[in-house]
């Protein structure tokens, strides 16, 4: 078990965390006024407790930079186990679309605490975010105290009216989200993908965050059909199209690429595009592919790991997301030696953080104290040969102790403030939507 310590209140912005083990070496860690890290090492702390600064006990944890989780829809909680083991086409057409067909924003709220709760109990402290109601998804990631980029999900289906109504609630969430200040919290466009976006608003989108400096969040090659309906319509596959579009920058996140071909994943590379791999929802969907992480990785692409909206997951954890994606890749592509464990968890750190811009997403002095204590005294840790091992193939979200972004404490001893009411209010809205749409 891992202590608080009573020195001083408020603990909710500790100044040091004492006693855990970063990298196997024991440490403290010190937190300056601006919530990032400030010395690291053994006895760091010493003078800050001396003179009664707030502090957590690590009593041996281990610690890790916070998770990022680069692909969600994170409302999608309230359909969680909804409608499961379905055929892709049939799953969206008499499930999924009608249900959403009949959100409200509350709604979105309700589901978008739910998902910053599990992901805080499970270690993410930042995700990338599309969906519907954006604004009152920023409500609720801001009451969470985690960081996102939210962006709203774009689909005109080619019709001109529905292209400018798109076009208007893109740059009123953008300009909402800019104007909450809130460093946390940054706006992203997001044009849903090649079959639901037409290339005049996609050129728009790639202008548009362009000139606003803003991310892109993407989905690209999910599919076998997606791939074939748009050569057939286009005569370019997804990445071409997009890349003719403007769409490929460095501040792109590109979910899934299942199906992408090494020239694909070398123009990737070219841009600069960050891909989301998303093992699990890609298993669950049967997309019959796994992204080719060793083109990607050859093309030198920054490629992070998200868990996709938990109707298609069902969970949000990322240390479920990580062994998926491990063992995924090396059964995949037959090798037993593709994406070890200390790889796999430089995706769900380093990289997502640095395809979001949240920080270096590392354990080092200047960054963020975005930092995730984990339990020691645990059966996955037992015995701790290696321990990325350890978090990657035997650990899940579950052994998560304690939780700072931005180094205030969103969870202490898995104990969140208001998860009574953010899960009744989530039981509540998720029953009233399924009455609605049925
Ligand atoms: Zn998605």
């Amino acid at each position: 078990m891992i202590g608080m310590t009573s020195s001083s209140v408020p603990q909710e912005h500790p100044r040091v965390i004492t006693d855990v083990r970063v990298r196997g070496e024991r440490c403290d860690i010190c937190i300056d006024d601006h919530g990032c890290i400030g010395e690291i090492g053994e006895g760091a702390g010493r003078a800050l407790l001396r003179s009664g600064e707030p502090a957590i006990t690590g009593k041996g944890a281990i610690v890790l930079p916070g998770l990022v989780n680069t692909h969600t829809h994170a409302a999608m909680t309230l359909l969680r186990g909804f409608a499961d083991d379905m055929q892709l086409a049939e799953w969206l057409e008499t499930k999924i679309w009608p249900m959403e067909s009949h959100l409200t924003g509350e709604d979105v709220y309700w589901g978008t605490r739910l998902a910053c709760l599990e992901m805080i109990r499970s270690g993410t402290i930042a995700f990338n975010d599309m969906y519907f109601f954006m604004k009152d998804a920023a409500r609720a990631v801001k009451e969470s105290g985690m960081k996102a980029v939210l962006s709203y999900g774009f689909i005109d289906l080619g019709d001109a009216d529905r292209r400018e109504k798109e076009i208007q609630a893109t740059e009123e969430f953008v300009i909402f989200t800019k104007n909450l200040a809130n460093p946390l919290i940054r706006p992203a466009v997001g044009p849903h993908a090649v079959y639901t976006v037409s290339r005049d608003s996609l050129r728009w989108l790639a202008e548009y965050s362009g000139q606003e400096k803003i991310g892109i969040h993407v989905h690209l090659s999910e599919t076998e059909k997606e791939v074939e309906d748009c050569r057939s319509q286009t005569g370019m596959r997804p990445p071409a199209l997009l890349d003719s579009c403007g769409i490929l920058t460095p501040r792109t996140i590109a979910a899934h690429g299942c199906w992408l071909d090494q020239e694909e994943c070398a123009l990737l590379g070219q841009k600069g595009v960050h891909v989301s791999h998303n093992p699990q929802s890609n298993m669950k969907l049967a997309v019959n592919r796994a992204m080719p992480y060793p083109d990607l990785v050859a093309a030198g692409v920054n490629i992070t790991l998200g868990t996709d909206g938990c109707a298609s997951n069902n969970s949000l954890d990322l240390f479920a997301t990580m062994k998926t994606a491990a063992l995924l890749q090396k059964f995949y592509w037959n090798r037993e030696t593709l994406l070890p464990a200390t790889d796999v968890l430089r995706m769900a750190t380093e990289n997502g953080a640095r395809a979001l811009g949240t920080g270096t997403g590392r354990l080092e002095p200047g960054a963020p104290a975005d930092i995730i204590l984990l339990s020691r005294a645990s059966t996955c840790n037992t015995p701790l040969h290696h321990v990325e091992s350890n978090l990657v193939y035997s650990c899940g979200g579950g052994i998560v102790d304690t939780v700072l972004c931005q180094g205030k404490v969103l969870m202490q001893h898995r104990q969140v403030a208001g998860e009574e009411e953010i899960l009744a209010g989530a039981e509540k809205a998720a029953a009233a939507l399924v009455r609605r749409g049925s």
